[in-house]
């Protein structure tokens, strides 16, 4: 596939996300020949770095952080070569006449069209204030096609994400703005569609004749680690549900889209967020579990209770973890629960999606009033990619009896492309199924906000989990009123 020549500006080029996620990405994209044939890539950052400087610490991130590194130095060499540094204050008008000076003069060298991609990996505070000046200084006034990247957070409730947006189409049009949420670069998230509508056998059963629930996990074993005052004032609602859970269940949920492009499937996406049950005040506390990590044990280590974490407030009510019960209003779906949970400092650290199916002919296969298991179809996201799908089955060593038996597929493929490899290879190429549209994200602002203000107001427990457990014993029994356990 040919891709448009063009110039990436990176704002933010001298931070973390820059230095483990962005450039390793686009060198992998490089080295995978995804990339424009001729290309200039532009970091911008506060401090006052020379190109040198710059390549070098480049060069140092790709040693560190990529996935590969071709032996052969020619090829890191030439990668480097289309890198330019410009220190620049974001909030400061003037410099960006300094960074058009720089795109257009490497633009001319280059005989590139102007296509400009400019990716925001800097803090949410400046976003609006970085386009403006796009805009005023004449940085988005091109003759080929601009693209905005953004990184999450996309606000911090309905009313923030909905003012940001505004800003944003002062100088973008929905159509270039990418929303990153690098869950929908996982491989197996962008996966979900196919093994949903590519496999009739589990299509034929998508629905609430077979269905009894569906249940997403997504559990992490780390605490806050560095990110201690954002993360106290993020929650796990806000970090995790309103954006990644709910991606989750989009892409879970959603029907056959009339064809596979970022259109139709987002239509589809879109509906199953129309078609989500709100809540309303007084059933929030019935179907979500709030909790908060307190010390305990994880794979033999003691470690520290959220409030005793460094940078935390001592009294903090901060949600650690979350658990809901949803559900979406539609005709394949109604009467199945769809369960949601995500924490810090859990047991393990996995993100699955389990599929339990009804048992119908129970009654012929009990045994003693004892059920038998149900099917199970488990889609493991990360860190280990597979599926798997639990059948039963008579064990002729144990008298016959019913036992569940387990068909696994794990993904074993080496070097898997990276999330942001992924992402930004689509927006290289301009495609924007795996981003997150502007509606998607109103939607989900719009189901979670009754929940952050019945936080806010402490209006539901805040449950306190042993670091190293599965959470609140109330998240078990959200599954347990409605006769379920996780799997
Ligand atoms: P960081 O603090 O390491 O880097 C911030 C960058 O912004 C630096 O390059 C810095 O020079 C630049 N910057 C700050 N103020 C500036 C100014 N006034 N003028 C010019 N440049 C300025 O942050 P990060 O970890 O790289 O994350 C960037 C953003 O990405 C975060 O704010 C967050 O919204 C998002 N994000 C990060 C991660 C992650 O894993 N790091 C994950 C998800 C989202």
């Amino acid at each position: 596939m040919k891709l448009d020549s063009m110039t990436f500006v990176l704002f933010g080029a001298t931070g973390d996300l820059a230095k483990r996620k962005i450039f390793p990405a686009l060198y992998n994209l490089f080295l995978d020949g995804k990339f424009p044939h001729s290309f200039s890539i532009i970091g911008l950052g506060r401090r006052s770095w020379s190109d040198n400087t710059f390549q070098a610490h480049i060069e140092e991130s790709l040693k560190t952080f990529s996935r590969r590194l071709e032996s052969n130095t020619a090829s890191i060499e030439k990668f480097l070569r289309a890198f330019r540094y410009v220190a620049l204050d974001v909030t400061n008008g003037e410099t960006y006449e300094k960074l058009l000076d720089m795109i257009q003069q490497r633009e001319r060298e280059l005989s590139i069209p102007e296509n400009r991609l400019f990716y925001l990996s800097v803090s949410p505070e400046f976003v609006d204030v970085i386009t403006s000046n796009i805009n005023q200084s004449g940085l988005g006034s091109t003759t080929g096609w601009k693209r905005l990247i953004i990184e999450k957070p996309f606000g911090h409730d309905l009313l923030s994400a909905q003012e940001l947006n505004q800003k944003l189409l002062q100088t973008f049009k929905e159509e270039e703005i990418y929303r990153i949420d690098h869950y929908l670069g996982k491989t197996m998230v962008q996966n979900l569609e196919a093994i949903i509508f590519a496999n009739p056998i589990l299509q034929v059963l998508r629905n609430n004749q077979c269905i009894s629930n569906i249940q997403i996990t997504a559990s992490e074993t780390v605490g806050v680690e560095e990110r201690a005052s954002y993360y106290d004032q993020s929650g796990a609602l806000r970090d995790m549900v309103q954006n990644h859970m709910l991606q989750l269940l989009m892409m879970t949920a959603m029907h056959l889209p009339k064809s596979r492009n970022a259109k139709h499937i987002r239509e589809q996406k879109i509906k199953v967020m129309e078609n989500l049950r709100p809540l309303g005040k007084k059933t929030i506390d019935l179907h979500v579990v709030r909790g908060q990590y307190e010390s305990g044990e994880i794979h033999g280590e003691s470690v520290v209770g959220y409030k005793e974490e460094p940078g935390i407030t001592p009294c903090t009510v901060n949600d650690t973890f979350v658990a809901a019960r949803l559900w979406i209003d539609d005709y394949f779906w109604n009467g199945v629960p769809f369960y949601i949970r995500t924490g810090k400092r859990m047991k393990e650290k996995s993100t699955r999606i389990v599929i339990e199916f009804k048992n119908s002919f129970n009654d012929l296969y009990a045994v003693e009033n004892r059920e038998i298991n149900p099917n199970i179809l488990v889609i493991e996201i990360g860190p280990n990619e597979g599926i798997s799908l639990q059948l039963n089955s008579k064990n002729a060593l144990n008298y016959n009896k019913i036992e569940p038996i387990l068909t696994q597929f794990s993904s074993d493929q080496k070097d898997v492309p990276e999330a942001y490899e992924l992402l930004l290879f689509d927006a290289l190429r301009g495609d924007a199924t795996f981003f997150a549209s502007w509606k998607e994200v109103e939607l989900s602002w719009r189901w979670v906000q009754p929940i952050l203000e019945a936080f806010k107001n402490n209006d539901l427990p805040l449950h306190s989990y042993s670091a190293g457990s599965m959470g609140p014993d109330a998240s078990d029994q959200l599954l347990k009123e409605d006769g379920f356990i996780w799997w």
